[in-house]
C-alpha cells in the first residue's frame, strides 16, 4: 500500500474498488430479490461516489432536509434515480422544500401524515408516502441503536396505529427499520412480528420498506436468506420491497490515516494521533467500537502495546489499546479500516481541530478529493 506514505494526514481514503464490490452484490440482491435497494445517505454521503452508486442502487434516503436535497441534486435528477427521506418529524418551514426533492416521504406517525396530506397530494411531483411503524421487536442490545426500546419515538406502534387508523387513509406503504448490523436471520424473525401486528394493511398498501441496518456486505451475511425472504414476502402479499442500508454500502471500503505525533508513557505507552476519535471517528465513542488498525494486534497480542489517543483536550479521546511489531515513533503511520461510513458524514471540528481530508483511492493510486481549511470551521460559527 503505497500510497499511504504519499497523503497528508489525518485523511480519509475511499478504496473506491472495494465500494464497488459492495456495489456489485448489492445490485446482485436487487435483481436477484426483485427489491428495490437505496443507499442511506446518512452513514455515507461521499457525493462524489454517486455517479457510481447510482449504477448499481435505485437512489438514496436522507434523514434531514439538507441530506434529501444532496440525495437530488447528486443523485436523482442527474441519473434518474429514486429519492426518499424520512424523518421522525418534519418542520413546517422546511416541507416545502422536502416536497421539492423528494419521490418517497416517510412518515413517523399517522398525525404526520395527516397534517401534511393535502401538501403531498397537491404538490407537482408524483410523491408516494409511507408511515414508520414499530413492530415491537428487536434484536439490538445497545438502546441508543435499538429503535424498539422501551418508550421510543422511531415509529408508530399497533396500539397508536389503530387509535389513529383514520389518519392512514390514502398511504402507499409502511417502514419499519429495527436491524443494526445483522444478518438476515434477524430479519427473518423480524418479518413475523411486522406481518402479524401490521398485515391488515397490506391490501391497502404497493410497498413496504425494511429499512436499513442489513449488514449484507459483511463477510459470513447470508445473502441468499435474504433473497428468498424477500422475494417470498413479494410473492405472498404483491408488495414492493425496499432495502435501505447505509454501513452495507460502504462497508471496509475506506480508511483513516493518521500520523504519530508524541509517544509519552502514563502506566501505559501512549501515543498521540493527528486523528481524534472524539472529531474525527465519534462512533469509536458513541457506538462505542475499537477501530481496527492495519498491522496492529490485540493488546498484549504483539511485542509492544500502547494507548492511542487524538490530539483534542477532551480526557476520554482515547482510540483504543492496540499491539504492534515495534516501537511508535513521531512520524509513523497508522491506517484505521472501515471507516468510509459514519466517518466523513459525522466529524466535526470541536477543539479547533482541522477536518481530515478526503482522498479517493483508484487504481492502486490516490487523488484528493477535498482538503478542509480554517473557514470550514470558522464558516459553522457566526
Ligand atoms: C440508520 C438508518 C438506515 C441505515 O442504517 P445502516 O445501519 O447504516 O444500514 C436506514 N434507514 C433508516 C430509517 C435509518 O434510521
Amino acid at each position: 500500500m503505497s500510497w499511504i506514505d504519499e497523503v497528508e494526514t489525518p485523511c480519509y481514503v475511499i478504496d473506491e474498488q472495494k465500494l464497488k464490490k459492495n456495489l456489485a452484490l448489492l445490485k446482485y440482491v436487487r435483481e436477484k430479490a426483485g427489491c428495490k435497494i437505496l443507499l442511506a445517505q446518512k452513514a455515507f454521503s461521499c457525493f462524489r461516489e454517486y455517479p457510481i452508486i447510482a449504477e448499481y442502487l435505485d437512489g438514496c434516503t436522507a434523514s434531514g432536509l439538507f441530506e434529501a436535497r444532496l440525495g437530488y441534486e447528486e443523485m436523482a435528477k442527474p441519473f434518474g434515480r429514486e429519492n426518499h427521506v424520512f424523518s421522525p418529524a418534519y418542520s413546517e418551514k422546511d416541507f416545502d422544500e422536502i416536497l421539492s426533492y423528494c419521490d418517497h416521504i416517510v412518515f413517523n406517525s399517522p398525525a404526520q401524515w395527516a397534517k401534511y396530506r393535502d401538501r403531498v397530494r397537491a404538490s407537482k411531483r408524483f410523491i408516494q408516502a409511507g408511515i414508520r411503524v414499530n413492530p415491537e421487536y428487536s434484536e439490538i442490545e445497545t438502546d441508543i441503536y435499538n429503535p424498539c426500546f422501551h418508550g421510543s419515538r422511531m415509529g408508530t406502534t399497533i396500539t397508536n396505529f389503530i387509535k389513529q387508523q383514520e389518519l392512514t387513509d390514502g398511504i402507499d406503504g409502511l417502514h419499519f427499520h429495527t436491524l443494526c448490523e445483522q444478518n438476515s436471520d434477524v430479519l427473518v424473525r423480524t418479518l413475523p412480528h411486522f406481518e402479524e401486528k401490521f398485515g391488515f394493511m397490506f391490501d391497502k398498501i404497493k410497498w413496504v420498506n425494511f429499512g436499513g441496518g442489513h449488514h449484507i456486505t459483511r463477510a459470513d451475511y447470508d445473502v441468499e436468506l435474504l433473497i428468498k425472504t424477500i422475494k417470498d414476502f413479494r410473492e405472498k402479499y404483491k408488495l414492493e420491497v425496499y432495502l435501505e442500508p447505509g454501513e452495507a454500502v460502504a462497508l471496509n471500503a475506506g480508511y483513516l490515516v493518521t500520523s504519530v505525533l508524541d509517544v509519552t508513557e502514563n502506566g501505559v505507552k501512549i501515543a498521540i494521533t493527528d486523528a481524534s476519535a472524539a472529531c474525527h471517528m465519534p462512533d469509536v465513542l458513541e457506538m462505542p467500537y475499537r477501530p481496527n488498525i492495519i498491522g496492529a494486534g490485540e493488546p498484549n497480542e504483539k511485542p509492544f502495546t500502547y494507548r492511542l489517543g487524538g490530539n483534542t483536550c477532551l480526557a476520554g479521546d482515547v482510540i483504543g489499546d492496540y499491539s504492534f511489531d515495534s516501537t511508535l515513533k513521531e512520524g509513523d503511520r497508522l491506517v484505521f479500516e472501515d471507516m468510509a461510513i459514519y466517518s466523513m458524514c459525522k466529524n466535526n471540528t470541536f477543539n479547533g481541530i482541522p477536518l481530515p481530508s478526503i482522498y479517493l483511492l483508484e487504481n492502486g493510486k490516490v487523488k484528493l478529493l477535498k482538503k478542509f481549511g480554517y473557514e470550514d470551521f470558522r464558516g459553522r460559527l457566526g
